[in-house]
């Protein structure tokens, strides 16, 4: 018989968003008449730009002619996608990132985890906990790991505890890891990282050898200007960072499919023979081989995110959820819960209520208000006690959602 990836078995049974699933599941079938509101999943709700929409309706005639037809791209992607990109999501914040440096793919979930394709199967690697699922389960799979134990950590896995006694940022290890990641602003917990902190991570990084691989999906939402949006911002971060970037949060491409990861000339690994080599070579040929790039339709609805419409378009997105978050933060805030985040990010991280941990409160939120949240123990040990909502919901709802958690608490 064939042998399977053994590995899977070690994933826990219990997936977040499945539990969540079946316990809404079985309490709609219980109360058909309840009109649920989910501030849930981190999925986006509003249209897609215009300009985008436009930019994607032309492509698609486009196609339909002989010169605009359009077969297999650059696995890497268009030189116009990469190069407005460079243009405007780095070098306008003066950081020196090339085109060349810029690998367009159809997700930074998928991309954050093929990384570990061209990564040694011996390296340490740290997480913070809560974390985003992705960077953990990929590791598993890819049998970097040991078992889970009761608690749902994994052997061979350095977890950063993240908590508000150390404002949701990890303190910097004093052990070696070689592999790092990072997530600013941040999902689960809406933080995000000061200049001064990355300086630190670049810092150990550097000093260590180790690689960070930094997720900044949600920089678009950073409203403070003196907050970086990307780890290039900081000085010596493109000799130990990969960063991951994604059109589907501040452009609503989460059903498009549109994102890129830089990996910087230069930067460095070592081989099994101890020679240093490039890592955006080997980044390059796995894209090659593994992936045939994303359709000529959505990287033109990509470019267009960076025509002055669709800056103005994705600014006034961002307004929306934004005002959405700063409701239920005031909100949660006025009903006597303990709230963080929402400020630089979509999500929202409440202490849940004295006395309830994590499913204890999403069991009251949806019996009482019915809201569906996150438990924050989904996202890790350390996540329990808290609880996550997201602000991509309609206005309606969120306010909705907020007067009804009100009465639930109150009563
Ligand atoms: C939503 C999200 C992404 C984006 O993933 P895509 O595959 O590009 O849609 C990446 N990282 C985190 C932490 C996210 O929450």
């Amino acid at each position: 018989m064939v042998q399977v990836n053994s590995n899977y078995l070690k994933l826990k049974a219990g997936y977040l968003f499945p539990e969540i699933a079946r316990r809404v599941k079985a309490f709609s079938a219980a109360h058909p008449e309840a009109a649920i509101i989910r501030l849930g999943i981190g999925d986006v709700t509003e249209p897609l730009p215009e300009a985008c929409r436009t930019a994607m309706k032309a492509a698609v005639d486009a196609m339909g002619t002989p010169e605009g037809f359009h077969g297999y791209g650059p696995e890497q992607g268009y030189p116009w996608l990469r190069e407005a990109i460079a243009r405007h999501d780095f070098q306008a914040r003066s950081c020196a990132v090339d085109p060349e440096e810029i690998f367009v793919s159809d997700g930074s979930k998928c991309d954050s985890a093929n990384i570990l394709d061209i990564l040694g199967t011996g390296n340490r690697i740290a997480v913070t906990d809560p974390v985003y699922p992705v960077y953990v389960d990929s590791n598993v799979m890819a049998g970097r790991t040991g078992e889970a134990d009761e608690g749902g950590r994994y052997g061979g896995l350095t977890y950063l505890p993240i908590s508000a006694e150390n404002g949701f940022t990890a303190r910097i290890p004093e052990e070696t890891v070689d592999l790092i990641y990072l997530c600013f602003p941040n999902n689960p917990t809406g933080a995000v990282a000061t200049r001064e902190h990355l300086a630190e991570w670049v810092a150990y990084a550097r000093a260590n050898g180790s690689l960070i691989l930094f997720d900044a999906a949600y920089e678009a939402f950073i409203q403070d200007p003196s907050l970086p949006h990307s780890i290039y911002e900081i000085e010596g971060a493109r000799d130990c960072a990969i960063e991951f970037r994604s059109f589907s949060k501040n452009a609503g491409f989460t059903g498009t499919r549109c994102a890129f990861t830089v990996v910087p000339r230069g930067l460095m690994g070592t081989s099994d023979s101890g020679e240093a080599v490039e890592l955006w070579g080997l980044w390059n040929r796995r894209q090659s081989t593994k992936f045939n790039g994303v359709s000529y339709i959505v990287q033109r609805g990509a470019e267009a995110v960076y025509s002055p419409e669709g800056q103005a378009q994705v600014r006034e997105l961002i307004r929306f959820y934004m005002e959405n978050a700063a409701i239920i933060r005031r909100e949660l805030a006025a009903a006597g819960l303990e709230v963080h985040g929402g400020e630089q990010a979509p999500y929202v991280w409440a202490k849940t209520p004295a006395g309830l941990d994590s499913w204890g409160f999403f069991d009251l939120l949806l019996g009482q208000a019915h809201v569906v949240g996150t438990p924050g123990s989904g996202f890790g040990a350390a996540g329990d006690g808290y609880f996550r909502l997201s602000a991509f919901n309609s206005r309606a709802n969120v306010e909705e959602a907020m007067k009804r958690i009100q009465a639930a608490l109150a009563g």
